[in-house]
């Protein structure tokens, strides 16, 4: 796939209605609608700014939860517009509808340096199905296409993909910035690569596993999903997560990285504790031998050594999925560990989104990584080296 995709710095916007694919999809208060964070409205901030200084007007659109296809006023952006026009320091015009009669006639009236933001794209069933009447009338509002959703880049909807067909397609800066850290990780990577994969499912993983096998040096495994591993070796897993239909593609790959010559690491000694529970009493036992009755919930002192070993002499380390049940206290520090190992080592390093974005953000390293995608979904797709369909339809260089 390529990943050298043309951004808003290889078109001439001045003059011209420019239609944004945002992620100002945000978390609410629930009784009161309030937004609770703001960082992805703060995020789209440097291509709307750049865009406004340039010339051109502005038509921002996002999704927000899952309407599934109907109009649902606890979802409408308008409070996104306003929060959006507080950052800019603008007014932002909001549209009361998508490509209805009030959006178009916005649209219409748009001036240089002019905002507004459409409502939310999914209260049309059109945009998840990627109707090409919708990803038409969209694209009628504007001269020039920008995505910057990184988030829904995985998804081939009207408003990620669609429209392109259309207009010209460019990347915006949170794009392009995925694309040259996260695409060079995996296309030119400073060597030795270093992948930690964890999380709770070998099965989510699997793509990722098979793909990063290919490029990567080094792949330690952590979290739910290495019982699996555990078990498909001979070990015994008492009643830790476990996918009994995975052990032959666990055993597969194990032999493949055997036969590629990448190190595989797997977890030598846990942390596992009788009941699921944020008071659970921790017992330190081998890897190999989890007791009858008791599940492993975090990597063991000696792991953490031997997986922070790997990370000081990384030259790139690739990290999707905490290493055990980082939400509680006591079963942590292997989470905690691996992250404080990444913040200091030299090496690039990226985390991917969702869990593993939000583990480091909540121990405090956020801001000591070389990257952290915001797209969970996306930044996985990624790493399993599947074409993006909201990056394949941009414009190449
Ligand atoms: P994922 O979405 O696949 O990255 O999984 C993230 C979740 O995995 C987190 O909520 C962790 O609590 C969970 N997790 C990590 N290690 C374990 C474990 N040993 N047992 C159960 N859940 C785990």
């Amino acid at each position: 796939m390529n990943y050298n995709k043309k951004t808003v710095r290889d078109v001439d916007v001045k003059g011209k209605k420019v239609l944004c694919r945002c992620d100002f999809n945000v978390p609410q208060d629930k009784a009161t609608g309030a937004i609770t964070d703001d960082q992805r409205i703060v995020a789209a901030l440097p291509t709307l700014r750049y865009l406004l200084e340039q010339g051109a007007a502005v038509i921002a659109c996002s999704h927000l939860g899952k309407p599934k296809g109907e109009w649902k006023q606890s979802l409408s952006l308008a409070p996104v517009a306003q929060r959006l026009g507080q950052l800019l320091g603008q007014e932002v015009i909001f549209a009361q509808d998508i490509v209805g009669e009030d959006a178009q006639g916005k649209a219409a009236g748009l001036q240089p340096g002019q905002i507004m933001l459409l409502e939310n794209l999914r209260f049309d069933p059109g945009e998840e199905k990627n109707d090409p009447a919708f990803a038409k009338a969209l694209a009628s509002l504007a001269d020039i296409y920008v995505s910057d959703a990184f988030g829904t880049v995985h998804r081939a909807h009207a408003s990620t993909a669609g429209v392109a067909a259309y207009l010209p397609a460019v990347s915006g800066f949170l794009i392009q910035k995925e694309l040259e850290i996260m695409g060079g990780a995996i296309a030119h990577p400073k060597r030795p690569l270093v992948a930690i994969l964890g999380g709770a499912k070998v099965s989510s993983k699997i793509g990722v596993i098979h793909n990063l096998l290919d490029v990567a040096d080094t792949i330690l495994i952590g979290g739910g999903m290495a019982y699996t591993f555990a078990k498909a070796l001979g070990g015994s897993v008492g009643t830790s997560l476990l996918e009994e239909d995975r052990l032959d593609y666990c055993r597969e790959m194990v032999d493949k990285a055997k036969a590629k010559g990448v190190e595989f690491l797997l977890p030598v000694d846990t942390l596992c504790a009788a009941q699921f529970s944020a008071d659970a009493q921790p017992e330190l036992v081998d890897a190999m031998a989890i007791p009858d009755g008791r599940m492993g919930m975090d990597i063991g002192p000696k792991t953490i050594a031997r997986f922070t070993q790997a990370v000081q002499g990384a030259g790139t380390v690739i990290w999707n999925g905490p290493m055990g049940v980082f939400e509680f206290p006591a079963f942590a520090e292997g989470t905690r560990a691996l992250a404080r190992a990444l913040a200091e080592s030299e090496a690039i390093t990226i985390v991917g989104g969702g869990d593993s974005a939000a583990a480091v953000a909540q121990l405090g390293y956020a801001d000591r990584m070389t990257h952290i995608s915001t797209g969970g979904g996306a930044s996985l797709e990624f790493l399993e080296g599947k074409e993006l369909p909201g990056v394949a339809c941009l414009l190449d260089k």
